[in-house]
């Protein structure tokens, strides 16, 4: 069945690596004859100078009609005067709230090729394969009532932390499944001591692994796991959490790995329609020079081929090809070590397209 990709290249690197990741899709394609047809459109920064909206409706008609979208990355200094409704990442999270993108997933995993880039000891990182999925479209981002209001002759700022019951079922779901076909542990993370609507979260987390009997389920407070990522990582298999633990977890684990341009993600919504996009931002002061790292936009594309394509093995074969241009020495400026070849972008791209090609059929 034919498949529809939206592209969204967005501001700074984002064209720039996004090309990149489009040779990948291309030699992927016509390697496995995969019936796919793709589209472009402006979002972000790009849309607002075109169309005065970071989020025009004719962006947010063609990310509805595809199967997958395939996300470069937004913003940057000229547009941070703007009104705040206008400014790119507005655009952004309008995107994954229209569509309803509710499950955010971050892989961290560390090639052992580039172990000597994480700030911590090669030993209690090398080999890392943990995975963050965050709940992305509740929680305390989302809550109401919220602002900043006179009281007492001072300002008061509040915001309410809330989640139901079916929000939680909805994101344990998809970690317990996840959990399942990776190494069958899923750690729980919440701030249940304090706060209520994690009490709810723990409560409703430890009654779903009863129908998952073949995943080890645990608990953690926020704060042991904030310290147990930088202490031990790699006891992690699958982690879930709220909006807000979530952020700042993911964050800290994509930094474990020690470098920014190799972490992709993945929004997805019930039916795994999806949202792929590399960790980090538009890297204004690198942009126009050829010399970003293209790598995380293409394994979101590995992905998305995973996830909202079904196809595993067409993944599996982008991500080799990644570790093989890794094993054969090359490194964009972000990941270089000495004794290692410098490329740029697109020689980058161009190297994991030749793996791809001249690799035996996965
Ligand atoms: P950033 O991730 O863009 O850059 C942080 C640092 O990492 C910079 O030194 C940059 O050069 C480097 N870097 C990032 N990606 C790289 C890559 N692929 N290859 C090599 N080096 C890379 O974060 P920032 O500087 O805080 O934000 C810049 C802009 O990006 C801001 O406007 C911010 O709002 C936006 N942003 C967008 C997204 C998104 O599109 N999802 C995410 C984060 C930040």
């Amino acid at each position: 069945m034919s498949k529809h990709i939206l592209i969204l290249p967005g501001d700074g690197i984002g064209p720039e690596i996004v090309d990149e990741a489009v040779k990948v899709l291309s030699a992927v394609q016509q390697k496995y004859s995969l019936d796919i047809t793709t589209d472009s459109a402006l979002v972000g920064g790009a849309a607002y100078d075109a169309e005065g909206d970071p989020l025009p409706e004719s962006t947010l008609e063609k990310a509805r009609a595809a199967d997958a979208i395939l996300f470069g990355s937004i913003g940057g200094p000229k547009w941070d005067a703007i009104a705040r409704d206008k400014r790119p990442e507005r655009g952004l999270l309008r995107l994954r709230s229209s569509l309803n993108l509710f499950a955010n997933l971050r892989p961290a995993i560390l090639f052992p090729q580039l172990a000597d880039a994480s700030s911590l000891k090669p030993e209690v990182v090398s080999g890392l394969d943990i995975l963050i999925v965050r709940e992305l479209t509740g929680g305390i981002y989302f809550g109401q009532p919220r602002g900043i209001r006179e009281e007492n002759g001072e300002r008061v700022g509040f915001n309410t932390d809330v989640y139901s019951e079916s929000e939680i079922r909805r994101i344990g779901k998809v970690a317990f499944e996840l959990a399942r076909v990776r190494g069958k542990r899923l750690c729980s993370i919440d701030k249940a001591n304090v706060l209520e609507v994690t009490e709810l979260w723990k409560e409703v987390i430890s009654d779903m692994a009863k129908d998952y009997s073949d995943v080890e389920v645990s608990h953690m407070y926020v704060d042991n796991a904030a310290m147990q990522l930088v202490r031990a990582p790699k006891q992690f298999d699958v982690l879930v959490t709220g909006n807000l633990f979530g952020d700042i977890l993911s964050d800290e684990a994509a930094m474990l790995t020690g470098s920014i341009g190799m972490l992709p993600s993945a929004s997805l919504d019930e039916h795994r329609k999806g949202l792929y996009e590399p960790c980090h931002g538009s890297a204004p002061d690198i942009a126009g020079q050829g010399i970003a790292n293209p790598l995380a936009t293409i394994m979101s594309l590995a992905m998305l081929m995973r996830y909202s394509l079904d196809r595993g093995d067409v993944a599996g074969a982008i991500e080799k090809a990644v570790e093989q241009v890794l094993e054969q020495g090359l490194r964009t400026a972000d990941i270089y070590t000495e004794g290692c070849e410098k490329v740029g972008t697109a020689a980058m791209g161009d190297a994991v397209v030749a793996a791809i090609t001249s690799a035996a059929h996965a």
